[in-house]
């Protein structure tokens, strides 16, 4: 590895991890030892209700490397990692989680890729997710083949996490989408750039539980697909042609039916099941554009995506200085 300088910020979002944070540090020593004076972490503390503040607090004391950004309440995992990424200041930024699954070493040849070969983004590819329930890996996979089927702009690419190293540049053109719903790994993957995977085996959380239902997955997967993809709203203009072509030839049935072989009643059964039928797909075709509606409004009122309560450590106190100097110069 050269030994020019370059910093790294990871970025750690954390939700009720009291027992998780100490952990991570020790480990981030042991491991990126090479790196160690190059590193800077920033913590996001994701509304947490136990002491998780307390923690980082207690780390930013012994190691001035460690910095807080404190959230003012719970915003969910994705906000609090646009809220690190807007603060970091690394010449390379790394999102990463606390519970260890993300394997620090593997950011040694990340740095290499991107120092050596030139890369902008080196992202994590679980090629073993067997610390994952089957249905966990099930759904995943059938969500990553649904959104590249239909989002034609931007390709996840498949078992890529949030886990990557992403160089200076890519990190302004994130920061710079002013979108409030905020699907990492899709805005990651948009944004391109020169981008290789590094294949790694995903193991089991170190402490603690998992911050995820499938409620909350279920709901997380319906935004990554409606924020990149409107395959979900064309889709109908489909089956209402298909659906008016096929009403149209059985309609030249009955005609020819009641022509030449007279009119007859029964008929409860089919025009129940048609009726029920097409109630059924518009109220699905409503829904859907409900959710781009719901979507649109969201943007609409242009809220922030996260409310900063306060930010602690060093990059408080680089705030600090840049703002005497600036008293200076005035
Ligand atoms: N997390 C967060 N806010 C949330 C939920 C999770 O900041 O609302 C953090 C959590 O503390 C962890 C990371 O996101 O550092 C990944 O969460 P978890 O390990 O629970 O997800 P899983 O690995 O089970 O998908
Ligand atoms: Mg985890």
């Amino acid at each position: 590895m050269s030994n020019q300088l370059f910093t790294i910020s990871l970025v750690v979002p954390v939700y009720n991890e009291e027992e998780s944070i100490d952990t991570f540090i020790e480990t981030i020593d042991k491991e990126l030892a090479p790196l160690r004076d190059q590193l800077q972490i920033v913590f996001v503390n994701d509304g947490s209700r136990d002491k998780t503040r307390e923690v980082v607090e207690k780390a930013i004391e012994r190691d001035n490397r460690v910095s807080l950004i404190n959230l003012a309440r719970n915003f969910g995992k994705e906000a609090a990692m646009t809220a690190g990424l807007a603060h970091a200041r690394g010449d390379a930024v790394i999102p990463m989680d606390v519970d260890l699954q993300d394997p620090p070493a593997l950011v040694l040849e990340f740095v290499r890729l991107w120092r050596e070969e030139g890369y902008d983004t080196v992202y994590g590819v679980r090629t073993d997710r067997n610390a994952d329930t089957a249905m966990k890996r099930l759904t995943a996979g059938g969500f990553y083949r649904f959104f590249n089927a239909v989002s034609t702009t931007t390709k996840i690419p498949e078992n890529a996490g949030d886990f990557r190293l992403m160089d200076r540049r890519v990190v302004e053109a994130i920061n710079q989408l002013p979108e409030r719903n905020r699907f990492m790994k899709g805005l990651f993957a948009w944004a391109g750039f020169r981008s290789i995977g590094v294949p790694y085996a995903r193991p089991e959380r170190a402490a603690g539980t998992t911050k995820f239902n499938y409620w909350k997955l279920w709901n997380f997967a319906l935004d990554g697909l409606f924020s990149f993809s409107s395959w979900p709203l064309r889709v109908w203009s489909y089956v209402g042609a298909g659906v008016a072509g096929i009403s149209f030839l059985y309609m030249l049935i009955i005609i020819l039916k009641v022509l030449f072989v007279g009119v007859d009643s029964p008929g409860y059964a089919s025009l129940m099941c048609v009726i029920l039928f097409l109630g059924g797909v518009q109220l699905l075709s409503i829904g859907i554009m409900g959710e781009y509606i719901g979507r649109m409004f969201l943007e609409v009122k242009q809220r922030p995506v996260f409310l900063i309560e306060g930010v602690y450590g060093q990059y408080a106190q680089q705030k600090a200085v840049e703002s005497k100097e600036e008293d200076k110069q005035a």
